[in-house]
Parts: structure tokens; C-alpha cells; sequence
């Protein structure tokens, strides 16, 4: 597969060091260039599993070291700030990638990656209404569920300007009043839907659906 230019991006997605606007650029890039999307998988995978397993991990260095009576774990401790703490499973993650790479001969047996049926690329999420003109005020937008414990984050956008979003694990929300109250007859709306993993991965996209809010006769 072809390298991709936006490659180094991953990362600084992954740790949510992008600002908005560039998060949602390079969502909308990786989840239309499968190479950004194959990496962006595996170091997803892999960095959930080696939070999950850090504790143990430190626990056992902890451990080796003090048998030794050193203090290298006290030092390194109060030398790293929390913030820089909680960055520790990324590195390791990181140092696992590169062995990964330049010592295939001598890598460690390959931890199982569960990737479910959801998490392949492309998938879409189907709108199920409103998605034609309608002639009142929608109260609820509704769509096809991703699969399981998937985070949904719904924009509406009138005329192309993002007028409300929110998030939810249903697969519809209603509308509250003070948004309702903002959309007018005659008006163009549209409104789209990304699903997202439990670690906040990008994993399903709508297409963005238009509708006008019809004058009735
Ligand atoms: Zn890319």
C-alpha cells in the first residue's frame, strides 16, 4: 500500500493533540485513505491494549527494581509530570511499533487484535429520516445503529452552517426546543452522523443528507 503524506497526523489524532478544525479534516482524510486507516486501526488497537495491560507493566518494573534497592523508578517518577505519566503507555506503544518494524526476528509473540465487523474501513451509516423535504419542524432524527457501545455524534447544518451537534449511544435523538425553534419553513438543512469507538476512533460516516422544510400548501 502507498505511503501516505498525512501519516504523521495519526499520532497527534490519536493523543488529541489536533485542534478542532484539523481533527475534523484528518477524520474526514483517514477515513477515505486506506493507508491513514489501516495504521490508524492498528495503533488504536494497540495502544487500548497496552493502557489496559500498564499497570501491570509498571508493576512488575517496580518490582525488579526495588529487589535491586534502586531508586531509578522514584527518580524517573519525580521527573515526569502526571501529564507526561499518562503519555508513558503511548511511548511504550510507540517502542513496540518500532520493534515491530526493524526486529521481525525477534519480536514477541503478536498479541491478538480483536477488530469487529464494525471497524472496517468504509463503512456508512444509514440515515433513515428526515432525508426527503418534510413540512414540519423535525422533532427527531433517527439512523441505522453501527453496532455495539458506538458513540454517535450528529451535526446539523443550516444552509452549511453548523447549527447544532451532539453525541449519543442511541441511534436517534430528539431535537430540543431551542434548537427546533432555530429551523424555519422554507429553510435548507442537512445533517450528517460519524460513529465513533470507545477509545474515540473514527469508525462509521454518513453521507451529509439535505432537506428543506417545505411551506405547506
Ligand atoms: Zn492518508
Amino acid at each position: 500500500m502507498k505511503k501516505c503524506k498525512c501519516k504523521h497526523l495519526i499520532d497527534d489524532y490519536l493523543f488529541d493533540r489536533l485542534d478542532e478544525e484539523k481533527k475534523k479534516k484528518f477524520e474526514e482524510h483517514y477515513f477515505n485513505c486506506p493507508y491513514c486507516f489501516e495504521k490508524m486501526v492498528e495503533r488504536d488497537e494497540l495502544i487500548s491494549l497496552i493502557k489496559q495491560k500498564g499497570d501491570m507493566i509498571f508493576q512488575d518494573e517496580y518490582v525488579v527494581e526495588e529487589e535491586k534497592g534502586a531508586t531509578w523508578f522514584e527518580k524517573i517518577a519525580s521527573f515526569f509530570t502526571p501529564k507526561q505519566w499518562a503519555l508513558i503507555p503511548v511511548y511504550t506503544a510507540l517502542l513496540l511499533i518500532v520493534v515491530f518494524i526493524f526486529f521481525p526476528y525477534f519480536k514477541p509473540a503478536p498479541p491478538q487484535f480483536f477488530i469487529s465487523e464494525d471497524r472496517v474501513r468504509g463503512e456508512s451509516i444509514t440515515l433513515i429520516s428526515p432525508v426527503i423535504d418534510i413540512k414540519t419542524v423535525p422533532s427527531k432524527f433517527e439512523w441505522k445503529e453501527s453496532g455495539e457501545d458506538v458513540e454517535y455524534k450528529i451535526y446539523i447544518y443550516d444552509d452549511g452552517e453548523k447549527l447544532w451537534a451532539t453525541t449519543t449511544k442511541d441511534n436517534f435523538i430528539v431535537l430540543p426546543e431551542k434548537v427546533r425553534k432555530r429551523m424555519t419553513l422554507g429553510e435548507k438543512y442537512s445533517w450528517e452522523v460519524k460513529a465513533f469507538s470507545p477509545e474515540g476512533t473514527l469508525i462509521a460516516i454518513s453521507s451529509k443528507v439535505h432537506f428543506k422544510i417545505t411551506k405547506g400548501e
